[in-house]
């Protein structure tokens, strides 16, 4: 099967890999493809409005009308003043985007022609000559004057980021928090008799999270560091369970609860019980990594996207 990229290149749209988005001009009309990643949407908008005022209102029936025919695939359709937008919702299924964005286009051109569109700027909507540009995750049609403003407006939310200093102590401890949480699911599930595979991911996750909410920015150090903590509170978590466990096995022989876990050693050496130990622990490891993998990615791509602003076409 193609990938989004293929099949949006296959209809003529460029593609930007950064943001997986894509774009194209079309008769002067610029055109997007913003991917909703959260929503699994797709979101085709092109930057154009009606010349003529009155035609304004039965250009929003023809749009409501063809987003009525595809309720099952069409969350919403409108048209802001300035952008016809139309969001498709295709759920779980691994869509063909090229239908949906084919149907769009032919959709709006049909549109441009019958209600007499004319380019304009998707921010002010002024009608003037316009480019594309990706800004930081989304890609949209600005003119000028906008992008001069827009540029303005990144550099100093830039200059006040560089001036917001990472809060280490306040970090770790929202990275305790977050591996915690994780360790605290692991014990209360096995004094239970079950194992919580999710407590893992938990941990790695909210360690994550916890840091960059209270540490108020994330550095890469600050990753390592949160994934380190909640790595510890869930190893931590483990051992405190399987304590728990040895007291519950062993307290009709007379053994108390502090004794119980010098018993840990002895059963962490025995090669009997070694396959045991592994079944019981791994599935906890492997939804930790799989949330630090997450984790991982999540920082590159905000560190990707971050303050970008190119012209794109
Ligand atoms: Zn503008």
């Amino acid at each position: 099967m193609a990938t989004y990229q293929q099949q949006l290149e296959s209809i003529g749209f460029r593609f930007d890999t950064a943001t997986y988005n894509g774009y194209n001009k079309i008769n002067g009309i610029c055109f997007t493809v913003n991917i909703d990643a959260n929503n699994k949407d797709y979101i085709v908008s092109a930057a154009c409005r009606p010349q003529q005022e009155e035609a304004v209102d039965s250009m929003r029936q023809a749009i409501a009308h063809f987003a009525g025919e595809r309720t099952k695939i069409i969350k919403t359709a409108a048209f802001n003043g300035k952008e016809i937008m139309i969001i498709w919702h295709l759920g779980d299924l691994l869509p063909d985007i090229t239908k949906c964005v084919r149907e769009s286009v032919d959709f709006i051109s049909y549109c441009i022609s019958q209600f007499g569109c004319v380019s304009c700027c998707a921010s002010c909507g002024r009608e003037n000559y316009c480019d594309i540009y990706v800004i930081e995750n989304h890609i949209t049609a600005l003119c000028q004057d906008c992008f001069v403003n827009t540029q303005n407006t990144m550099a100093g939310n830039m200059y006040r980021e560089k001036q917001i200093k990472t809060n280490y102590p306040l970090g770790v401890l929202g990275a305790v928090l977050g591996g915690l949480a994780g360790a605290v699911i692991w014990i209360l599930f096995s004094m239970m008799g079950k194992i919580a595979i999710v407590a893992g991911g938990l941990a790695g996750m909210g360690g994550y999270f916890g840091f960059k909410v209270l540490g108020k920015k994330m550095t890469f150090k600050g990753l390592v560091i949160s994934l380190v903590v909640s790595l510890v509170f869930l190893v931590g978590g483990m051992y405190v369970a399987m304590g728990i466990d040895m007291f519950n096995a062993f307290k009709e022989y007379g053994v108390g609860f502090s004794e119980a876990f010098e018993l840990i050693p002895y059963y962490l050496s025995d090669p009997d019980s070694t396959g045991e130990i592994i079944y019981n622990h791994i599935f906890g490891f492997l939804t930790f990594i799989l949330g630090a993998v997450c984790c991982v990615a999540q920082y590159f791509q905000e560190k990707k996207v971050k303050n970008r602003m190119i012209k794109l076409m």
